[in-house]
């Protein structure tokens, strides 16, 4: 058990339950072969991450696999801990993203580089939440892979290039869904940004990314279908000409 609880979760389409967790999202998807995350939220999260899979309906001998959209630690520090219960669980990633998911070096801004040069209290309050995931907990998974075409055959899931945000961002698209999941490439919100802007399709703050002029480049040529489950903010969907939070 864990006290730490998701801000929400939905059930996007038959499968497909979004966690918008205490800091960074994931996705539980029902697979023909058993059930598959998309990322894994911080490495203290990795027990809320398998009690969503449980709530989703799944058992949790059954799962597979952990699609990563990339190697931040808000994105796969959840992994080791489910790993250390599951270790037959496959860890797939994009192959230039593989050094920073199988860590513990990569291409992230440090909390101390935020907390140094930024100053605002809602930069440090989301700062505090990050420490307190274990933001700075060393993270390693060093079974991750390459994800290759024939991983995807057959499946309901399919990647799509995001790079810029880190060098191998991927995103996933759902057709069955109408939904793609951004990882950070795309958010709908995220703790650093003013409380006052409504949940849509952005970009996160810039300072995160390793690349902004290539991921807002990566941001234009995703297909956005009706359904953005995004890796920070809530899941939103197209109502006419706006984007409304999936469930409200
Ligand atoms: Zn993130
Ligand atoms: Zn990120």
């Amino acid at each position: 058990m864990t006290s730490r609880e998701p801000r929400s979760v939905v059930s996007v389409a038959p499968g497909v339950v979004f966690v918008e967790g205490p800091v960074s999202n994931w996705v539980v998807l029902a697979e023909e072969d058993g059930v598959a995350l998309i990322d894994a939220g911080y490495p203290a999260d990795s027990d809320l991450v398998l009690d969503t899979v449980r709530y989703a309906g799944h058992d949790l001998d059954d799962l597979r696999r952990v699609y990563v959209t990339h190697g931040h630690v808000d994105h796969v520090g959840g992994i080791p801990g489910i790993l250390a219960q599951y270790p037959h669980v496959e860890v797939l990633a994009h192959a230039d993203e593989l050094g920073n998911v199988r860590g513990p070096d990569r291409q992230q801004v440090t909390p101390a580089e935020i907390g140094g040069r930024l100053a605002s209290p809602r930069v440090l309050r989301w700062l505090g939440r990050a420490i307190r995931s274990d933001a700075l907990r060393p993270t390693t998974v060093p079974t991750a892979r390459a994800f290759t075409a024939r991983d995807f055959e057959g499946r309901a899931i399919t990647p799509f290039p995001a790079v810029g945000h880190t060098a191998g961002s991927t995103a996933y698209l759902l057709p069955a869904a109408d939904a793609i999941v951004t990882g950070d490439a795309v958010v709908s919100h995220h703790d650093t940004q003013p409380g006052s802007w409504t949940p849509r399709p952005r970009m996160i703050t810039p300072f995160f990314t390793a690349d902004q002029a290539v991921a807002v480049e990566s941001a234009r040529a995703l297909p956005i279908p009706e359904i953005v489950l995004p890796g920070h903010g809530p899941a939103v969907h197209r109502v006419g000409r706006e984007w409304l939070p999936v469930g409200s």
